[in-house]
């Protein structure tokens, strides 16, 4: 079944210079990238990220570890990956939760950590359902972000809107 999936390089992964290891173990899916950018991450938006963990103790660290406050590197890279299989294969290459029981070959064994406090510094998200994508890519890209047509859309005229332009 063709699907697309969200991939963050979180902070750690960004400051510690991961990102083209993790794109290039990622390539081996032979998926599609068909979105990708840098984000600065809002509260309001790690929040939103992680909203179905808020009531694990561990919450309010996370939401400081994807903001990057833990690593002085407020941003994350976002990616949709796109093709058969997509959010299995990614699951597959990103590797277990917890960097410990993570296969050594996948990303988190080969990178991930775990904190003194017990957070799992995992390097990358992966999505793990349809349903999961769907919001999560819902919340970090606009449709014209992404060069596929992954979900309907509708148009809107927005009267006065106030863009930033090149100068
Ligand atoms: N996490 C953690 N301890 C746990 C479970 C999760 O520190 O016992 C962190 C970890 O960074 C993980 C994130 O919270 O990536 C989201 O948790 P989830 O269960 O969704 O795992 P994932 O989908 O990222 O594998
Ligand atoms: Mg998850």
């Amino acid at each position: 079944m063709v699907q697309q999936t969200l991939v963050l390089v979180k902070p750690d992964g960004l400051v510690r210079s991961l990102t083209g290891n993790i794109l290039s173990r990622l390539s081996e899916s032979k998926l599609e990238i068909v979105a990708a950018k840098m984000s600065r991450v809002s509260r309001e938006m790690a929040e939103a990220h992680y909203m179905h963990l808020e009531h694990k103790p561990f919450y309010p660290e996370l939401i400081q570890y994807l903001q990057g406050e833990l690593h002085d590197r407020r941003k994350v890279m976002a990616l949709i990956y796109w093709g058969e299989d997509a959010i299995a294969k990614v699951r597959q290459i990103a590797g277990e939760t917890n960097p410990e029981e993570a296969s050594p070959t996948s990303i988190r064994g080969s990178f991930g950590r775990i904190r003194s406090s017990g957070l799992f510094e995992n390097v990358i998200h992966a999505s793990s359902s349809e349903e999961e994508a769907e919001r999560e890519i819902k919340l970090w890209f606009e449709p014209d972000e992404i060069i596929v047509e992954l979900y309907p859309t509708r148009r809107e005229v927005i009267k006065e809107l106030k863009v930033r332009q090149w100068a």
